[in-house]
């Protein structure tokens, strides 16, 4: 777990563009944005995949949603439309083994993605 990098940021050992904080979720900006507003938001809980998640942790994915919620309003994209997205598993290009939602938009999103 000390290897983790999100955890690092969370712990503030590695630094991070941290634009919301609350009891539960930890929000910062992505280091290679996709988007002009690409924020990443994690459990301040180490949790590997979403298929780590257990019965107990229910709760926190509806405050990471929550979250972005707020965050899509407070930078401006909620009108025009936003994206959310979770990648679990090599296949899927997740590459931080730290759960957490990528909050997308500010242009225009195609569908399907890649
Ligand atoms: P994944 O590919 O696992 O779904 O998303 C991981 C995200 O973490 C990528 O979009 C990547 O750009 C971002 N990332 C990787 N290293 C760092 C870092 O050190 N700081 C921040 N803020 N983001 C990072
Ligand atoms: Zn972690």
């Amino acid at each position: 777990m000390n290897s983790c990098l999100f955890c690092s940021i969370i712990k503030g050992d590695v630094k991070g563009d941290i634009v919301y904080q609350d009891e539960s979720v930890v929000a910062f900006r992505d280091i290679h944005p996709k988007a002009p507003v690409h924020i990443l938001i994690v459990p301040r809980k180490h949790i590997a995949t979403l298929l780590d998640l257990e019965q107990g942790d229910k709760g926190l994915m509806g405050d990471i949603f929550y979250a972005a919620t707020r965050l899509a309003k407070d930078n401006g994209i909620s009108e025009d439309g936003f994206r959310v997205v979770l990648n679990c598993g090599p296949g899927a290009g997740q590459s931080v083994y730290h759960i957490h939602i990528h909050l997308l938009g500010g242009r225009p999103l195609t569908w399907p993605p890649g």
